[in-house]
């Protein structure tokens, strides 16, 4: 006999019990199995009023048996080893049309691997990014879906149940083929990767540079979330500013060990950025910063050996503030711009025709980086003829002919006083390379004929030359080659 429940759920840690309530909530009858059964149970115990529209199963073949045909199945686990494993499983129970939907973090390329793997199967696969945290998942993630439109078009209904909402649009949508929502999600957190490093960096110059208690940039950075730089993130860092630690009454801030952690995404964005080509050195400055917290042993042997920073940022504090709040404007406008290029280039690249514009719209809430700065972003890309790059976009130039002053003070002031910046550093030599008509590579290319042979083009003549620096049995002659 065929089961009740409209859809199925694989492993209730944080994410998947949140997302399980949420889909219960919304009226869908959810059947969940996790391999460990107390936590099952404990689940139920805390599923309160919803636990009538839940199906608790204690093994994938219950779980199969309780699901109406065709069967949509969500895994989420342990992005790896562990979903391959329970696909596996799944294979097993389920029979043609059924919908694996594996919503972890996954590697987009093992989503391709799988799709592929599937193909011959009936079963159909979707890979889908959810982003929002414990809080998103729970009542409302933006979700970012990559698969067959048509198996999209089959769980359409239960996602735009659950996702999150921007002025009542959903924060759920289709965007491509097999690796599209996984590469998109990798991107969303590439640049929260870049965005958190960014707003630590003024945090820093703050502390460091202008001298401020905990308590006093908090305020800072409540205030900014009332104006252009009104984000999740930045209202979060408010609050964390603000907090007291119970045992010892000072900042929590200021008791954190400063080394941060890792999962995967931002490395995999650069990787991925790296092989097509598309600078992301905001996001690449983001992941190494983490690396090096990672080395506090040898920060703490070099700071002995060179010495502190000591230098404070001279001049009128409330003049640096207003700086740093536009250097973060500015800084953040690089950085998504990159992240976008990367995507941009990723949809040519596999064929998936990603549209930017509702990438940008179903990151506007349910998400880490919900702003409404991404409002702006998917005006500028729906904009008849819009910029391939966002620094393109006259909305965005307006913007960052305003700010870019400021950023090159605070990098400026901060490199003067020996104060890291380095992903806002990166995000201001991304801009001024990329407005710069005449850059220096000439002399790379001519170093590269110098000792390579590798010839060059020159901006008088059409063809390719080599330079009048070798001796003709070493590189030919100086003519066009
Ligand atoms: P979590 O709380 O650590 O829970 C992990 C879940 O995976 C548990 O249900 C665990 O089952 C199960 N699991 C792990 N290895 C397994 C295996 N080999 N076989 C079967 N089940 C296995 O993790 P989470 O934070 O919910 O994250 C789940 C996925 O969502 C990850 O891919 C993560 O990257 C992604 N994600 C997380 C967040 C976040 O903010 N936490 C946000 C977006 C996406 P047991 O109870 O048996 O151990």
């Amino acid at each position: 006999m065929d089961g009740t429940a409209d859809i199925g759920l694989i492993g209730l840690g944080v994410m998947g019990a949140n997302l399980s309530l949420n889909i219960a909530e919304k009226g869908h009858r959810i059947a969940v199995f996790n391999r460990t059964a107390a936590r099952t149970e404990a689940f139920l115990e805390n599923a309160g009023a919803l636990r009538s529209n839940i199906v608790p199963c204690y093994t994938i073949a219950d779980l199969a048996a309780a699901i109406r045909p065709p069967r949509p199945v969500i895994v989420m686990v342990q992005a790896g080893k562990a979903v391959d494993e329970q696909i596996a499983l799944l294979r097993g129970v389920l029979s043609d049309n059924d919908i694996i939907i594996d919503a972890g973090n996954a590697n987009f390329r093992d989503t391709m691997r799988r799709f592929d793997e599937l193909k011959s199967t009936g079963l159909t696969f979707i890979g889908m990014g959810v982003s929002g945290g414990e809080e998103g998942a729970r009542n409302g993630p933006s979700i970012m879906v990559g698969g067959r439109e048509e198996s999209w078009k089959r769980v359409e209904a239960v996602l735009t149940a659950i996702a999150a909402r921007y002025k009542g649009e959903p924060c759920a949508a289709w965007l491509g083929e097999n690796g599209a929502g996984h590469f998109v999600k990798t991107i969303h957190n590439g640049i929260e990767y870049a965005d958190m490093q960014m707003i630590a960096e003024i945090y820093g110059l703050m502390r460091d540079g202008l001298g401020m208690p905990a308590r006093e940039i908090g305020e800072v950075f409540a205030g900014w979330n009332k104006g252009r730089l009104n984000s999740y993130l930045i209202e979060i860092t408010a609050a964390v500013l603000a907090a007291e630690d119970p045992e010892t009454g000072q900042p929590v801030v200021d008791i954190i060990l400063d080394r941060a952690g890792q999962k995967g995404t931002g490395r995999w964005s650069v990787i991925e950025a790296q092989t097509m080509g598309v600078p992301a050195t905001a996001i690449e400055a983001a992941v190494a910063a983490r690396v090096i917290s990672g080395m506090r042993g040898e920060r703490l042997a070099a700071e002995r050996v060179y010495g502190k920073a000591t230098a404070r940022l001279d001049g009128d504090p409330a003049t640096s503030l207003r700086d740093m709040e536009l250097a973060l404007l500015a800084g953040k406008i690089a950085a998504y711009a990159q992240g976008f290029a990367v995507m941009d280039a990723a949809s040519n690249e596999f064929g998936w025709g990603l549209p930017l514009p509702t990438v940008a719209r179903i990151w506007r809430a349910g998400c880490i980086i919900r702003s409404q700065f991404l409002d702006a972003i998917a005006e500028a890309f729906a904009a008849a003829g819009s910029a391939d790059n966002l620094l393109m976009a006259p909305s965005f130039v307006a913007m960052m002919k305003e700010a870019h002053p400021s950023l090159r003070r605070i990098v400026a002031r901060a490199s003067e006083a020996g104060l890291p910046v380095p992903a806002l550093s990166s995000a201001l030599a991304y801009f001024d390379a990329y407005r710069q008509g005449r850059g220096t590579t000439n002399l790379v290319q001519a170093q590269r004929d110098f000792f390579g042979a590798h010839g060059f083009e020159r901006l008088d003549a059409d063809g390719a030359f080599h330079g009048p620096w070798s001796s003709a049995a070493q590189h030919g002659d100086p003519k066009q080659v």
